[in-house]
């Protein structure tokens, strides 16, 4: 027998509807690229993404169609979060540091029909627009009205805006609808696309706002440091939304010393970003101290947060870290590390240990780790196992690619290709991605493990360490660090230091010293770029 509940589309508009009449007073603040804040309410998001809606049917577009943005994280930017889905098109987020072929590539693959563009990173777009069909029309946000530039079919978001009709339905009308589009960084091969539909972002915010997940509140002021353009913001955007939680936006300010200011100058409670950003902040406010004691939860995923990096926010600075988990694929929240009832009486050394897990997972995710053929492993906290994820915001195939079993299992898994642990109470750890792990003489090395321990040595800002191919034991691991501008840490130090924690046979054989390591777009460590620097000698 069915139940005998309304049959209710979960559609983003639903969602900018409730923040309009709910919460219409509370702010979204962007940093504007001069330095200035621009301010205003949900009130305002609320009109103008119906406005957009409005305006991007005038201009022709059909459900179904994909709009890309290339833009950093300002007011603007939410309201195509909003307006692109509610015209019931599919809001295609381009990330401003992709190399210029993979971002031609992507505009192409995804065959977007508009594209949004900011005028700061317009001449990064010009130049690939030549490789690009297909765009029917460029719309510029933020641009002066005597902008030159070489794109055809030029638009103004303003313009586009005000011309727009105020009265418009919404046409996401079927909770099934695509409504947005993610390429995955590529850290391990080519962009594929995870496009989430209405449904599947609604049950996402609702299972972010848990309380074990960020569970974000009216009282909330969020600082979105991750971009847009990176995984939906980690579905801040609407989870604020939903919370009536007010917003700052960070613009393209993303410097320590500009993040800073704006949590201190806006008494941030919750800001997200990946662990490279949290290092800056940290080295910042060792040299300029600020008070961010305002800071509730200071959310990071994206990689692995050093144990050390942690406690030094948590002692020194009196705040709160929260690592998540995610993934692209999986919307992307997947597991969020908070200490449970029976942490209480550890030690506060044991809760740093809990805090610098990956987590427990959201209700709505299911874990589990999985051997090489293909047995589930226990949950004993050292079994290590491929992560394999289900829930109705995981992904079931990549957009426009027949879902292979490299990525999905039989029985209707979606594979990681993360390495994983889970201790007895559900806490997950990552140890490596499959394609990162090193495999000496036959027993596996966890490359993050290694990496948290050497960014915990004073002189070390930055490592990562990879698997260099080895005639006797096939691979061993070897580390690239970046020293702190005071420097201090030497091999013989490192070797001693990684000795008390690591088995001999893990400890990396040789240690090479480099004034920056490549990043991704994202902000991760590129490995690929350092493996393909010992491959061609130079490193
Ligand atoms: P890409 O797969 O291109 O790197 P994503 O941004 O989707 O793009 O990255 C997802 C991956 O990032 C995960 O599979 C995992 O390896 C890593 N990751 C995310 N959060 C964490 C975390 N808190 N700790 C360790 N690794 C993480």
């Amino acid at each position: 027998m069915n139940g005998l509940m309304m049959e209710y589309p979960l559609t983003l508009d639903r969602i900018i509807e409730h923040a309009g009449r709910m919460f219409p007073h509370k702010h979204i603040r962007t940093k504007r690229p001069d330095g200035g804040m621009h301010d205003y309410t949900y009130a305002d998001l609320h009109r103008r993404s119906r406005r957009l809606s409005a305006a991007l049917v005038a201009l022709g577009v059909e459900p179904g169609d994909r709009v890309g943005t290339f833009a950093w994280n300002h007011y603007q930017h939410l309201e195509m979060y909003f307006g692109i889905p509610g015209a019931g098109a599919v809001c295609h987020t381009l990330n401003v540091r992709l190399f210029p072929k993979q971002l031609a590539y992507i505009v192409n693959h995804a065959e977007d029909k508009v594209v949004f563009i900011d005028a700061s990173v317009l001449p990064l777009y010009e130049k690939v627009s030549a490789e690009i069909g297909g765009v029917q029309h460029h719309v510029l946000v933020n641009a002066p009205p005597d902008i030159e530039t070489t794109l055809p079919n030029v638009l103004h978001y303003e313009d586009l805006i005000a011309a727009a009709d105020d009265n418009f339905a919404w046409r996401s009308t079927d909770e099934q609808m695509a409504m947005g589009l993610c390429y995955t960084s590529g850290t391990t091969g080519d962009p594929k696309g995870a496009l989430y539909s209405h449904r599947s972002m609604f049950l996402h915010t609702l299972g972010e706002n848990q309380a074990m997940g960020l569970g974000l509140t009216e009282t909330d002021v969020v600082l979105p440091v991750v971009p847009q353009f990176h995984a939906m913001a980690w579905g801040l955007p609407y989870a604020c939304t939903l919370a009536g939680a007010d917003v700052v936006m960070p613009g393209p300010h993303l410097q320590p010393a500009a993040l800073a200011e704006l949590i201190e100058s806006q008494q941030v409670t919750v800001a997200a970003g990946v662990p490279s950003i949290w290092n800056g902040l940290y080295h910042e406010l060792q040299a300029a101290p600020r008070d961010i004691s305002c800071v509730r939860a200071l959310v990071v995923g994206g990689s692995a947060m050093p144990r050390s990096l942690i406690e030094g926010y948590e002692r020194e600075l009196r705040v709160n870290v929260i690592q998540a988990w995610g993934m692209t694929e999986l919307s992307p929240l997947g597991t969020v590390s908070k200490l449970q009832r029976h942490h209480l009486g550890l030690t506060e050394a044991e809760q740093l240990d809990i805090k610098a897990l990956q987590g427990t997972p959201l209700g709505g995710v299911d874990l589990r780790i999985v051997s090489d053929d293909g047995v589930e492993l226990p949950w004993d906290g050292e079994t290590m196992g491929e992560l394999q994820a289900r829930g109705p915001w995981v992904i079931r195939s990549y957009f426009k690619r027949e879902p292979t079993s490299e990525h999905f299992t039989a029985d209707g898994w979606f594979r990681t290709g993360d390495v994983a642990t889970m201790t007895p109470d559900g806490y997950m750890r990552i140890t490596d991605r499959t394609k990162d792990l090193v495999k000496s003489g036959g027993e596996w090395i966890s490359t993050v493990a290694l990496e948290g321990a050497l960014m915990a040595h004073d002189g070390v800002l930055e490592a990562a360490v990879i698997a260099v191919p080895d005639d006797k034991w096939s691979e061993r691991p070897l580390a690239v660090v970046v020293r702190t501008a005071e420097g201090g840490a030497d091999t013989d130090e490192l070797r001693r230091l990684l000795g008390d924690q690591f088995a001999k046979f893990e400890i990396p054989d040789r240690f090479v010293f480099v004034d920056a390591l490549p990043k991704t777009s994202v902000g991760k460590f590129d490995k690929k770029v350092l493996r393909a620097r010992v491959a061609d000698g130079t490193l």
